[in-house]
């Protein structure tokens, strides 16, 4: 009986030709019998399979995931046999799965109005040339050893001048913090400020809940804000109080003392209060230990 001639499926005689070719590659054969499944299936991919084949061979020569060389980096395209079909997918390499895994960690760290590049701070980094941070050091250590004890350790108030690297020494602590799966929020304070007044009719309740309740803080820049009335009595004094209240470690930055901070605290827009000023730094006080990062400006 006559066949009718099929423009969509090559001649068997071609599949076979090209498969054959291709399996002059010792390598290429060796990895495409080496996929356990049969020549006549086989037959079928060879070009999709030579993709594959010359993705693995760059893997085997792969140096570092930044000179990757398959077309999507840290990627390989890979046959997966089902019955009479390959199906190919780009699956992760092991280089960008340990990478994958090694940041994992990095969910348990938000940043809220902070730059994204924080989340890379660490201990490893941290300049060594500056004694200044010893002291600091020491107590994030302390903070470590005995964080999962009954009574938590108290966070720090680290006052110091502009750009000598306060934010990048909380960050890095947080950083380890995160790798042992505790769950911090950095805020930038005068902007979170601004953004809670902005949608206070919307998500306030829920940002506000989400920033008291977390179980390490850092206020990022307290001071820099315009302090109002409402800023000091109903954001910062409830936060603080309910922090202290659930021993939840809560970390500050801050380009003033704390004597500085309450003279800040107490003249709002409606005038001056000492007394509500004093009750805020009280709280910070029993919340934190002081430190002081005198350092040369490294934003220079
Ligand atoms: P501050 O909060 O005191 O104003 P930052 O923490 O923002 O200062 O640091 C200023 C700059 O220096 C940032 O770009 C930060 O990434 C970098 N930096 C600060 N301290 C370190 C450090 N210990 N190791 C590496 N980079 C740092
Ligand atoms: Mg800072």
């Amino acid at each position: 009986m006559k066949k009718d001639f099929d423009l969509n499926t090559p001649d068997v005689t071609d599949l076979t030709h090209s498969f054959q070719n291709a399996c002059k590659n010792k390598e290429f054969k060796d990895f495409v019998y080496g996929l356990n499944i049969k020549e006549e299936t086989l037959m079928k991919y060879t070009s999709s399979l030579e993709d594959a084949f010359l993705e693995c061979q760059n893997c085997k020569k792969c140096n570092s995931l930044s000179s990757c060389k398959n077309s999507m980096p840290g990627f390989v395209y890979t046959p997966i046999a089902k019955e009479k079909v390959i199906t190919f997918s780009y699956d992760a390499c092991p280089k960008k799965q340990q990478e994958l895994s090694d940041n994992a960690y990095k969910k348990n760290l938000d940043l809220l109005e902070m730059p994204q590049d924080i989340k890379n701070a660490s201990f490893k980094d941290i300049y060594k040339d500056d004694k200044n941070r010893v002291p600091i050091i020491k107590y994030f250590k302390e903070f470590m050893d005995n964080y999962n004890n009954e009574e938590k350790p108290k966070g720090i108030y680290l006052n110091g001048s502009f750009g000598s690297g306060k934010t990048y020494l909380i960050a890095s602590l947080f950083n380890e913090m995160a790798k042992k799966g505790v769950k911090s929020v950095l805020v930038y304070y005068p902007e979170f400020l601004r953004n809670l007044k902005a949608n206070f009719q919307s998500d306030y309740n829920e940002k506000f809940d989400y920033v008291r309740k977390v179980p390490l803080l850092l206020l990022d820049d307290i001071g820099a804000e315009n302090c109002s009335n409402w800023s000091r009595d109903e954001i910062l004094g409830p936060l603080l109080q309910y922090r202290m209240e659930n021993h939840l470690p809560t970390f500050f930055t801050s380009n003033l003392t704390l004597e500085e901070l309450e003279k800040n605290l107490s003249t709002t827009t409606s005038g001056v209060d000492n007394v509500k000023a004093r009750r805020i730094v009280e709280r910070i006080k029993q919340l934190t230990v002081p430190y002081e990062l005198v350092s040369k400006n490294r934003r220079e």
